[in-house]
């Protein structure tokens, strides 16, 4: 059916480039059309509006009808036929990540940028060797009385020319590769080593907190890592705390089920991160074997001057308590905020009001 389909794109796509222009197959789910005389003005881009048009109409079999998407990258001369042919494919790229059925033209900043982010993947994949990262732990403690009780590993990347960069710049980048997988398992050891050397120093009490990527979490290596790091260090797994987000579950809503089961059964904990910003679905919260939720960042930060964040960070707390989860509010800058969290019944928290994330010392 497949190739049947294919079939019917094909003739569409001919009859769309019809004139001077050649079209073929590049193979998959992929097709190119050289056109020599687009003349003046906008026509290319209705010619590819005409293309989408096209490929969107529904594709009748003997029994079905398909429905499909289509997007279009874009490059125009002057540049020879393999850089077009490589300049349309990141337009493509642009495309298909701004949403379906879009076309994208090329221009020069996209390669810079394609070309920026390849240097920062070869520096990735040598500071991975070097083990070129550090940890920030940022304390967490116990609105009730103040207790510090835990830390949360935040990882940084020390480049050697752009100084420290953010994991919210190379974890999204490093997940693209495959490199997040050794990342990870690195980021895990050292982090129980961490846990560990506070123990022995004598704060047995304090937990650690690590986040997993959607990547890591959904990979299969995750449970043996986590033993492995776990039985290396000899931190004691309820010192563990293990922070997955809601898009790394949703992927694969029983697999990820099945993992935090594996992980519970080493005798990590299981913290939900960002909760609230992703697509929560309440009913598969009651089937996660989480114990705790942390509340997200954006709705502590209006919650003094929006009733509705205000509202959203309330019903997750109420949520927490009727499913006998911990509560931990994340990015508590000022005083008054932490009143309010406290007052609503929000068991712990972490923020620069209470504290920056600094080195394990
Ligand atoms: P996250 O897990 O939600 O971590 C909280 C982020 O909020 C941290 O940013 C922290 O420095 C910041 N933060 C804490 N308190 C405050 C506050 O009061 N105000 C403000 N404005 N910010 C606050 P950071 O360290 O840049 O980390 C960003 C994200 O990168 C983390 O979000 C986490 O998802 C990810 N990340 C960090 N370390 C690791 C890691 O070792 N592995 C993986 N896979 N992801 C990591
Ligand atoms: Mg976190
Ligand atoms: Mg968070």
């Amino acid at each position: 059916m497949g190739d049947e389909i294919l079939r019917m794109a094909a003739t569409r796509l001919a009859h769309c480039s019809r004139g001077t222009n050649t079209a073929a197959h590049l193979g998959g789910d992929a097709f190119a059309i050289i056109c020599t005389e687009l003349g003046h003005g906008n026509l290319v881009q209705s010619m590819a509006q005409r293309l989408i048009e096209a490929m969107t109409k529904p594709f009748m079999t003997d029994d079905e009808t398909i429905r499909a998407t289509a997007s279009i990258g874009i490059a125009l001369f002057p540049g020879d036929a393999d850089q077009l042919i490589k300049f349309a494919d990141m337009a493509l790229h642009q495309a298909k990540a701004s949403g379906r059925n879009r076309y994208h033209i090329f221009s020069p900043a996209m390669d810079e940028s394609v070309r920026r982010r390849k240097g920062l993947e070869d520096d990735l994949r040598r500071a991975i060797d070097d083990e070129a990262f550090t940890f920030l732990y940022q304390p967490q403690l116990r609105l009730g009385d103040g207790q510090v009780y835990g830390a949360e590993a935040l990882v940084r990347w020390n480049h050697p020319d752009r100084g420290l960069v953010s994991p919210a710049d190379f974890i999204p980048l490093a997940e693209c590769t495959s490199l997040i997988r050794e990342l990870g398992h690195w980021v895990l050891r050292t982090v129980c080593v961490q846990g560990r050397a506070w123990a022995d120093a004598g704060h047995g009490d304090l937990r650690i907190a690590v986040n997993l990527s959607a990547v890591e979490f959904m990979s299969d290596d995750l449970l043996d890592n986590v033993r492995g790091a776990l039985a290396e260090s000899g931190l004691q797994p309820q010192k563990l705390e293990l922070e997955i987000t809601e898009s790394a579950i949703m992927e694969d809503m029983e697999k990820a089920i099945a993992t935090m089961q594996g992980l519970r059964e080493i005798g990590a904990r299981l913290a939900m991160d960002d909760f609230g910003t992703g697509f929560s679905s309440l009913a598969y919260l009651k089937r996660f074997p989480v114990q705790a939720l942390k509340i997200d960042r954006s709705f502590v930060k209006e919650i003094l001057l929006s009733a509705e964040d205000a509202a959203i960070a309330n019903a997750v707390i109420s949520l927490g308590q009727s499913l006998k989860l911990e509560v931990i509010a994340e990015g508590v800058e000022e005083l008054a905020q932490a009143d309010h969290l406290r007052q609503a019944g929000c068991d712990s928290a972490q923020g620069f009001y209470f504290g920056r994330p600094v080195p394990p010392a």
